[in-house]
């Protein structure tokens, strides 16, 4: 926003204007062919405004949300990455978007060519077999993937009972082995921060149906033990599957199917810079290997004579788990990103997103602590136990604000006390990762002289600091005249 007058937090429409003012004229209607009763003489309280104080109001609005096309957005495992506005105007096209479900299969053979290209891209990438792209989300994935587990299981005469899941797993992974009736049994991790072969072995029996794991792990940090765990789940007939939210730390590198992965989801909406929303648009394809591609939800496409179709009948698959395919629109944008990325490109994501990062792990390693040693994947996490002046985590996050920074994660992993988790991605200039370490440690300077201030931040954003559980639990979301008066 502009510097110079300070005219306090924007107020609504209601507030602003004054009677009789207008935004646009239009020329006096004649009259009307409707019942005069079904007509509004007058609009209480519509606002009025000119056609610039409308323009300008809206313009202001929209920039107090804060957005990674407008700032840098480390939030940690989330992969904030810029979105090439070109993958908007790919999935913009005409013969994409006026195209129905329920067309003709003929009149929509280059759809399906697309879904089943980046279909056999992610096959690729994966190093599995299948894939079906109908999951909304990571977690839809995790879902219909341990569904899959189940069914295998299933097949070879009992579902089992226990799902194996480190302290470092992400949070959906519990989650989604519970809801397919799962025990689910922690394996705790290493001082390293790491799951080692020997403490899977202590739970491995023939109940254990699979373990879940992700790689890189919520610390950002790779799996070095993955094969050797890998091998000894399959040893007790279970089955691994590996969560691969954040294939931008693997992806041309390393194949989760060559190490021992069974069943992984991808998320488009990180890795493969489509836009996320809070529970909205996004895509979590599942690829699985050849023995449990029968189970994947239905429909699968499939091609005869050169012509693709969908095959519906499919009595091992777990059903779908979606309408349709999946969220087509998404999935246009996915291949718009990795047809322009090339191979070489995608390979070149990863090194720069894991270089990224440790850019930031060793600029920042003076001021913060950092709980494991050594390089890390896509994300660094450290804690908040060098600052002084009981600045907290939470402190921390909010300063950022100050200096214009999305907060990282925090708090999470939780295997971490005071956790930061920066993802700083692949898509910024080394000037930004500069900025936003330069603001890491004037914030961490400001811990020890003037404490007091990082503590009461935000003090330069829209709102002060709000109290988080009111904020979540009683959120005010419409304008009331009786309460802002
Ligand atoms: C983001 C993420 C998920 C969940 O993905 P959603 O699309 O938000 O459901 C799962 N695992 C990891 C490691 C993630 O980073």
């Amino acid at each position: 926003m502009s510097a110079g007058v300070d005219r306090g937090p924007e107020k609504t429409v209601f507030e602003k204007g004054s009677p009789g003012r207008c935004g646009l004229d239009l020329p006096e209607p004649g009259p009307l062919p409707l019942d005069a009763k079904l007509l509004r003489a007058d609009l209480e309280g519509f606002p009025e405004m000119s056609e610039p104080e409308v323009l300008r109001h809206y313009l202001r609005l929209s920039q107090l949300n804060y957005s990674a096309a407008a700032d840098f957005y480390p939030l940690g495992s989330c992969t904030m990455k810029y979105n090439p506005v070109v993958n908007d105007k790919v999935a913009g096209l005409e013969g994409f978007v006026a195209s129905h479900p329920y067309a003709p299969i003929e009149l929509v053979q280059g759809n399906l060519r697309l879904l089943r290209e980046l279909e056999e891209w992610l096959v690729e990438i994966s190093g599995l077999a299948s894939v079906s792209l109908q999951p909304a989300a990571g977690a839809q994935g995790e879902l219909a993937g341990i569904k899959i587990m189940r069914a295998w299981h299933e097949d070879q005469g009992k579902p089992r009972s226990k799902v194996l899941i480190p302290a470092s797993a992400h949070g959906t992974n519990p989650a989604s082995a519970a809801l397919c009736g799962y025990d689910c049994v922690v394996v705790p991790v290493g001082d390293d921060g790491l799951v080692s072969a020997d403490a899977v072995r202590e739970f491995l029996d023939d109940e254990v149906a699979g373990l879940m794991i992700t790689n890189p792990n919520t610390l950002g940090l790779f799996e070095p033990a993955m094969g050797e765990i890998t091998a000894a789940v399959h040893e007790v007939g279970g089955l691994v599957y590996m969560d691969g939210a954040n294939m931008n730390a693997l992806m041309g590198v390393a194949r989760p199917g060559d190490m021992g992965a069974d069943i992984l989801h991808v998320n488009l909406h990180k890795t493969f810079s489509t836009p996320h929303g809070g529970g909205g648009p996004g895509a979590g394809p599942l690829a699985v290997t050849e023995q449990l591609e029968k189970y994947l939800p239905s429909p699968r496409m499939v091609e005869k004579d050169g012509k693709l179709d969908w095959e519906y009948d499919r009595p091992d698959s777990i059903g779908p788990v979606r309408s349709f395919y999946g969220n087509f629109g998404i999935l246009v944008r996915a291949w718009a990103y990795m047809k322009a990325c090339g191979g070489d490109g995608l390979t070149e994501v990863t090194r720069m997103a894991v270089l990224a990062a440790n850019y930031l792990r060793v600029r920042l390693e003076q001021d913060y602590d950092l709980p494991c040693d050594g390089p890390c994947m896509h994300e660094v996490v450290f804690t908040d136990k060098k600052l002084e002046g009981g600045v907290k985590t939470l402190d921390l996050a909010k300063r950022l604000l100050d200096y214009g920074f999305h907060a990282p994660t925090i708090y999470f992993p939780l295997v971490v006390q005071g956790a930061i988790m920066i993802e700083p991605t692949e898509s910024e200039p080394l000037e930004t990762l500069d900025e936003f370490a330069d603001a890491m440690i004037a914030i961490a300077r400001e811990a020890r002289e003037d404490p007091g201030k990082v503590k009461s931040a935000p003090l330069n954003t829209p709102v002060a600091r709000l109290d988080e559980t009111r904020a979540a639990r009683h959120p005010r979301l419409v304008w009331k005249a009786e309460e802002s008066a």
